[in-house]
């Protein structure tokens, strides 16, 4: 297959199977790749707009039954150091979080077997009580499998009781490699393939604002990469016309340190910028209707992250004030606001600081209600 008349297949946003998408992505010269990948980006998102936001990812519990081999995040009801977070350390880690411009909570966390809907549910209420403009983007696709099941329930009715209780947004999170081989080697307790898109698919009948994600780098080929990147685009097509649907696609690279992965099964991390670079820009070629396209920056760093946004990319993500599941894997990487502004102008492009809408987003300072 020519590279040249692919690229002028997705040029066109004509979409590409999966046999094209893996000839471009083991043979196109990357420099080639990261052009064409910036010509469908300025398609999608003309100008020189970069998005970013703050936020705060707080861990509910780190009690988790799943015990994925790529995880050293989680642990055994048993461990000693083994938490659910406290509405009083909610409230510090709130106001630090309104004291520096942010207005929303990335929840997430192990799937705590003690722990059904209406502890999920109880929750979000009193955050949304006590911080009114609080935003929350919560749980995950596993998490409402997980509920679905303890509870006797179905999808759709466990994501009306989160949207009732004040979920404003659910995350991809748990999608790793849409792949149930890879599935059953890195996630086996976890939601299937199929579970997973069939949340997403209600949620977006629901109107309830997405994310795609991809965690790579593993034990995945390039083929399951490729075919992962299709089961989103096709699950984007069937989303009623003027929903959200899955507003943004976020890969990140598995960071191996002390994960069972790595130490009882010998894998490690296939990560490099190059390829992290030919990723980004054969997502944004696969991808042709999903406008947003987030570099990781937290974890590849800022020389990656500033290439990045010549490779299709058009969004660097959040400063992101707590994160504990991929730093607690190896990743070192802290921006203040100033410093991932800087990256992004230093890279050529304008910073817009965004909510989780991917609308523009410049927020007074909030208050608290006791
Ligand atoms: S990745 Fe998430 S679901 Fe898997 S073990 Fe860690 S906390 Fe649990």
């Amino acid at each position: 297959m020519k590279p040249d008349h692919l690229f002028d297949k997705a040029l066109k946003l004509i979409p590409l199977d999966a046999e094209e998408g893996v000839s471009l992505y083991e043979n196109a010269p990357l420099a080639e790749l990261m052009f064409v990948a910036g010509k469908i980006r300025e398609i999608h998102n003309p100008g020189k707009n970069v998005g970013w936001m703050i936020d705060r990812n707080v861990n509910i519990t780190n009690i988790c039954f799943s015990q994925c081999t790529f995880c050293n995040f989680c642990r055994k009801k048993s461990s000693a150091d083994a938490y659910v977070t406290t509405i009083e350390q909610y409230k510090n880690k709130i106001d630090e979080l309104y004291s520096l411009g942010g207005d929303q909570l990335l929840l997430q966390g192990g799937m705590n077997p003690d722990l059904g809907l209406g502890f999920y549910c109880t929750l979000f209420r009193k955050l949304k009580e006590m911080y009114p403009s609080l935003k929350l983007h919560a749980l995950g696709p596993p998490e409402v499998v997980f509920l679905a099941k303890k509870e006797r329930v179905t999808f759709a009715e466990v994501l009306l009781s989160l949207v009732d209780a004040g979920l404003d947004s659910l995350p991809g999170a748990g999608a790793e490699i849409l792949s149930d081989r890879v599935r059953k080697i890195v996630s086996p307790a976890k939601a299937s393939s199929g579970e997973w898109l069939e949340v997403m698919r209600i949620a977006h009948r629901l109107n309830l604002p997405t994310s795609a994600t991809m965690m790579y780098g593993h034990i995945e080929t390039v083929r399951e990469r490729i075919e992962h990147l299709i089961s989103l685009r096709e699950l984007q097509q069937e989303k009623p016309e003027n929903n959200y649907g899955f507003i943004t696609f976020i890969p990140w690279p598995f960071q191996d340190e002390g994960t069972r992965l790595r130490e009882e099964m010998g894998i490690r991390s296939t990560y490099n910028g190059h390829d992290y670079l030919r990723l980004i820009a054969i997502s944004r070629i696969m991808l042709t209707n999903i406008k947003n396209i987030q570099a990781s920056v937290l974890t590849v760093g800022k020389e990656i992250g500033m290439l990045s946004l010549h490779s299709g990319a058009n969004d660097l993500g959040s400063i992101m004030i707590e994160e504990n599941v991929v730093s607690a894997a190896g990743s070192g990487n802290r921006f203040s606001a100033d410093a991932l502004r800087g990256i992004i102008m230093e890279a050529g492009f304008e910073p817009q600081r965004r909510n989780q809408k991917y609308e523009k987003f410049d927020p007074p300072i909030p208050l608290r209600r006791d």
